[in-house]
């Protein structure tokens, strides 16, 4: 980072001993000036109840109110604001459609600006004649207005007293996110009261030393300062979150969180006891034997790295990442036949019943030659069935249980369950994995993943995690064709699948469908599937499979495919994950603009699993800029890694994994993408004092132990971890 900023950490950084200060900013906002029990009952919507969360309720973007703009040199069409008073403030009504329009005309010296709102004829009450106010929005010419500028529903604040226009005006103020019932102005003067009477009580947690190598302010002086700037002048700074004040904050995000994730780590290393589990190899070579390929490099080098976890009496927790046809499941397999080898059961999960069922089909033909029993486990099975499985399971008689997630959870016991595997699951989170700790068993953990996570957020959601990757296809493999067609090229994609269907190939034909409950999507599909079977391929054999199906009938389906019986199979997106029918060669995927680029990447890792060329057929009907986007990234690249960054970047980390479950942490200020090397910087830290500290013991750790559950204690499951 540049120049060292004017702070100095001593200043306020070792005022407040650990504890002392807790009580202050523990207290309710509610009693706070300003504020009350209204108020607080608005404040508390937006998260803030004790003045703690106030002072980490931090301003969305910044406002230069030191520079309005002359309403004289507005520039139309930019983000502008201007101060002024209120000449005029009127409801109009429209003579056409008899809508209300308020229309409040606001003059500097310069000139007259106009804010209009539709349909919000009560707003004139909030307003009177010769009220200072501040105008935010982008100002348009406007004939009906004699061409003078008009701002159409813009950000509006009016302003009081004087004491009040120094923390609204004349300087760059905060904005902050607010709800309905509570203006930005409100907030921000109760957050001047609170900052400037609190933030003193925060107590530096940061070991001595940081300050001057990062030159990043004490803690309370970075609050202050991100709250009401004083020390950045530059309001794009600010905006970007690149102040000094900013990156020590975000910094305390990242070092915190790594903090947890190097405990999580230290404790499997040092404390908890986990199973060693050798193996003798004899169920693992004659695997490797009797295998119709040859494993390549990378498996190999995987597989070594994963016995070698499991043969020491830790608790295994590790990652296998590898692009979708990369051949994971063979190492899964491996680390079963070990755990078996050692006198272990294992269990396999699976995000969805089709790939759960899929891989109880593939995996009986691993493990029945070994005389090895292989038990189903699915929500949607027969009770008769489920509990036959049950009893496997719990007699200790099935070495490896397959299923959906419903299989870790309460009512299936293991006679002992050595290892989990979880395939296929990006979505399974440090908190989760943390409940199936809490198992009590300390079972190894492997985790495969296919959606390849990119590198600064793999050091997020799976920091605690070892990684292995396999880099490298099996050979012979052609890498797909990928194709996008509109409307009028569709014909072109039927004789492609016709043509790979004479030759002896398979197709898979998949409408999108977002919410398994939603009717016109099934339709699509269902009608789709009719219409192929009799007017598109006649003669061809169509199959259809989809969600909403009975668990029979999908199970009917798939081995008709997996066969070579059905030659196109039509599908929602079910078959997203996982399924492997290497005969397939073309996926054409009906409104491609509507999947996201994870999923079109594994539609499309659904064929190229043989050496025979595979095409991939996007067909989009109409594209906006980011439909369009993620569909030209489909066509550069072929890579999953490539796919990642491009999809992290598209669509920002907050949604990359989706919002609910992803074991994504909720950052507040820092962005694993715009502050990398901040990250990179908290890891090493973080990892070092760990590395160094073992029992986190030092002079400081308790400080440090504090700050970091306060923050993230939570979400890493970590109640336990000391
Ligand atoms: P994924 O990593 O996507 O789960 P799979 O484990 O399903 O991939 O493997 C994809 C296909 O490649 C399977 O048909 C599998 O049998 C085959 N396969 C795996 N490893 C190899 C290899 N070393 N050489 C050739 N084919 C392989
Ligand atoms: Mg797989």
């Amino acid at each position: 980072m540049p120049n060292p900023g004017p702070h100095s950490p001593a200043a306020s950084g070792t005022r407040a001993v650990h504890g002392v200060n807790s009580v202050e900013l523990a207290a309710q906002v509610q009693y706070a000036k300003g504020v009350g029990p209204k108020r607080a009952a608005l404040l508390a919507k937006l998260g803030i109840v004790t003045v703690r969360d106030a002072l980490y309720y931090f301003p969305f973007r910044y406002e230069d109110r030191g520079n309005f703009r002359k309403v004289a040199h507005l520039t139309y069409g930019q983000y502008e604001t201007v101060m002024g008073e209120v000449m005029d403030a009127r409801v109009v009504t429209t003579a056409r459609r008899r809508m209300k329009i308020f229309e409040l005309a606001v003059r500097d010296d310069t000139g007259v600006v106009t804010g209009v709102w539709f349909n919000q004829p009560f707003m004139q009450r909030a307003f009177s004649v010769g009220q200072k106010v501040v105008l935010s929005g982008i100002p348009k010419p406007d004939s009906y207005h004699g061409f003078r500028a008009v701002m159409e529903s813009p950000e509006y604040e009016v302003i009081e007293d004087d004491e009040e226009r120094t923390i609204h005006t004349g300087r760059i103020v905060p904005i902050y996110r607010t709800t309905a019932g509570i203006s930005v102005r409100a907030i921000r003067s109760v957050m001047k009261g609170l900052v400037d009477g609190h933030a003193g009580a925060l107590s530096e947690f940061l070991p001595e030393g940081f300050h001057e190598r990062f030159r990043i302010p004490a803690l309370p002086d970075a609050v202050r300062e991100v709250h009401f700037p004083e020390t950045e002048k530059d309001v794009a700074v600010l905006n970007a979150r690149a102040s000094r004040a900013h990156k020590r904050l975000i910094f305390d995000e990242f070092f915190l969180l790594q903090l947890g994730l190097a405990l999580l780590k230290r404790g499997r290393v040092v404390e908890s006891d986990g199973i060693s589990m050798k193996g003798d190899g004899s169920l693992t070579g004659r695997l490797v034997k009797g295998l119709p390929f040859r494993l390549t490099a990378a498996q190999a080098r995987v597989m070594a790295e994963v016995a070698s976890d499991m043969a020491r009496p830790k608790p295994m927790s590790r990652l296998l990442q590898g692009d979708v046809g990369c051949g994971k499941t063979v190492v899964a397999v491996a680390a079963i036949l070990q755990a078996a080898e050692s006198g272990y059961q294992s269990a396999l999960m699976a995000p969805t019943e089709i790939l759960a069922e899929q891989h109880y089909l593939g995996l009986r033909r691993y493990f029945e030659p070994l005389g090895l029993t292989v038990a189903l486990l699915t929500s949607s099975q027969k009770k008769k069935e489920k509990d036959a499985a049950l009893k496997e399971i719990a007699e200790g008689r099935a070495t490896l249980a397959v299923g959906t997630h419903a299989l870790i959870q309460g009512g299936v016991a293991f006679g002992r369950l050595g290892l989990v595997v979880v395939d296929e699951q990006h979505r399974f989170g440090v908190a989760q994995r943390a409940v199936l700790k809490g198992k009590g068993a300390n079972p190894d953990v492997l985790v495969m993943t296919a959606t390849p996570i990119p590198r600064t957020l793999a050091l997020t959601v799976y920091g605690d995690l070892d990684v292995s990757v396999i880099d490298e296809m099996p050979a012979g493999r052609s890498p797909v064709m990928t194709r996008l067609f509109d409307e009028s090229a569709r014909a072109e994609a039927y004789r492609l699948i016709k043509k790979e269907v004479e030759k002896g190939r398979q197709a898979y034909v998949v409408f999108p469908l977002v919410e398994e409950s939603e009717k016109s999507d099934l339709k699509a599909a269902t009608e789709g599937a009719e219409r192929l079977g009799r007017d598109v391929f006649p003669g061809i054999s169509v199959g259809l499979i989809h969600g909403k199906m009975k668990p029979a009938d999908k199970d009917l389906v798939m081995t008709g495919f997996r066969a070579g019986d059905i030659k196109v199979l039509v599908a929602t997106t079910v078959v997203e994950v996982g399924v492997d029918v290497p005969n397939a060669t073309v996926m054409l995927i009906e409104h491609a603009e509507r999947f996201g680029l994870a999923q079109l990447h594994q539609l499309r890792g659904r064929v190229g699993r043989s050496s025979h060329q595979s095409s991939c057929v996007l067909i989009a009907s109409s594209q906006n800029t980011a439909s369009g986007e993620r569909l030209m990234a489909m066509l550069r690249s072929r890579s999953g890694f490539d796919i990642a960054e491009e999809d992290l970047r598209l669509r920002g980390p907050g949604e990359f994994f989706g919002t609910r479950q992803s074991g994504l942490p909720d950052l507040v200020l820092g962005n694993i993408l715009r502050d990398t090397k901040i990250l990179e910087a908290a890891r090493k830290e973080a990892f070092g004092i760990i590395e160094k500290d073992p029992t986190f013991s030092s002079p400081g750790a308790a400080r440090l132990r504090a700050a970091m559950m306060d923050k993230w204690g939570d979400r890493l499951g970590m109640a336990t971890v000391g």
